[in-house]
């Protein structure tokens, strides 16, 4: 996910306080998306910016993917190296682990221990810059695929952005179907939002299981959601207030 965490200057909509989840809750919009189809095995590409996107906005597709019997690999743009730039307490090649590490266990918690991990290795806050990069890069990972799942292109996030666009990209010239899970949008957007296009949006129920496996998997992120020391540069990415939107009995995806 990765965010500044500065919480006393608003000038960026990840730093201003996020609409709760109560609301997002109670919105009557739900019911108005109509409901995703997954693919039932085949091969299922799942682009990444930094590790945990793809549990937090598509975990729970992912765990029904999986027991499916889909073949699944995750593409790391990023090793999430940036997410506290100014924290002493872990140095960026140390959270790079780390946080490999809490996605391979969150993988297994989403019952697909055996997805194949293909690391990109584009520095952390800089996937603009590689857009076309990565595009090349997941290109041979396309043909036959039956899907392509990537971050939101509208997510107010540049790395998620970035990766969105290159996914989008890649999949048109392989002829292979994209759908784009959000991540921050829960945090910026308000129920109906008028920047958003609910009307290509599309819910993908989880049944009790998966929404169980889903938050089994993003409890396995720590680095992101305990801080990491008393500082406010040590402070948690995922806060409960965060985590709140993505442990939901539904996700959302853009074509
Ligand atoms: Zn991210």
């Amino acid at each position: 996910m990765n965010a500044p965490h500065t919480r006393t200057r608003y000038a960026d909509p990840l730093q201003a306080p996020g609409t709760e989840e109560r609301l997002w809750r109670a919105w009557r919009g739900w019911t108005a998306l109509p409901e995703a189809r997954l693919p039932r095995g085949g091969r299922v590409v799942v682009a990444a910016a930094h590790p945990d996107d793809e549990v937090l906005g598509f975990g729970g597709a992912i765990s029904l993917l999986a027991g499916a019997g889909s073949d699944l690999t995750v593409v790391a743009v990023t090793d999430g190296e940036g997410s506290h730039p100014a924290a002493r307490a872990v140095t960026p090649a140390a959270m790079a682990r780390r946080r490999a590490e809490e996605r391979r266990a969150a993988l297994r918690e989403l019952g697909a221990p055996d997805a194949g991990i293909v690391r990109l290795g584009v520095p952390d806050t800089r996937v603009a810059r590689h857009e076309r990069a990565v595009a090349r890069a997941l290109a041979p990972l396309l043909p036959g695929a039956a899907l392509l799942a990537a971050p939101w292109t509208g997510d107010v996030h540049s790395d998620h952005e970035a990766t969105g666009r290159a996914a989008r990209a890649a999949a048109a010239r392989a002829g292979v179907r994209c759908l784009l899970y959000p991540v921050w949008l829960w945090h910026w957007a308000r129920p109906g939002d008028p920047r958003v296009p609910w009307e290509e949006a599309a819910r993908i129920d989880l049944p009790p299981e998966a929404r169980g496996r889903k938050a089994a998997a993003v409890a396995r992120f720590v680095s992101q959601t305990e801080p990491l020391g008393p500082a406010p540069e040590e402070a948690a990415i995922l806060p409960p207030e965060e985590i709140a939107h993505h442990l939901r009995d539904v996700e959302v995806v853009f074509p």
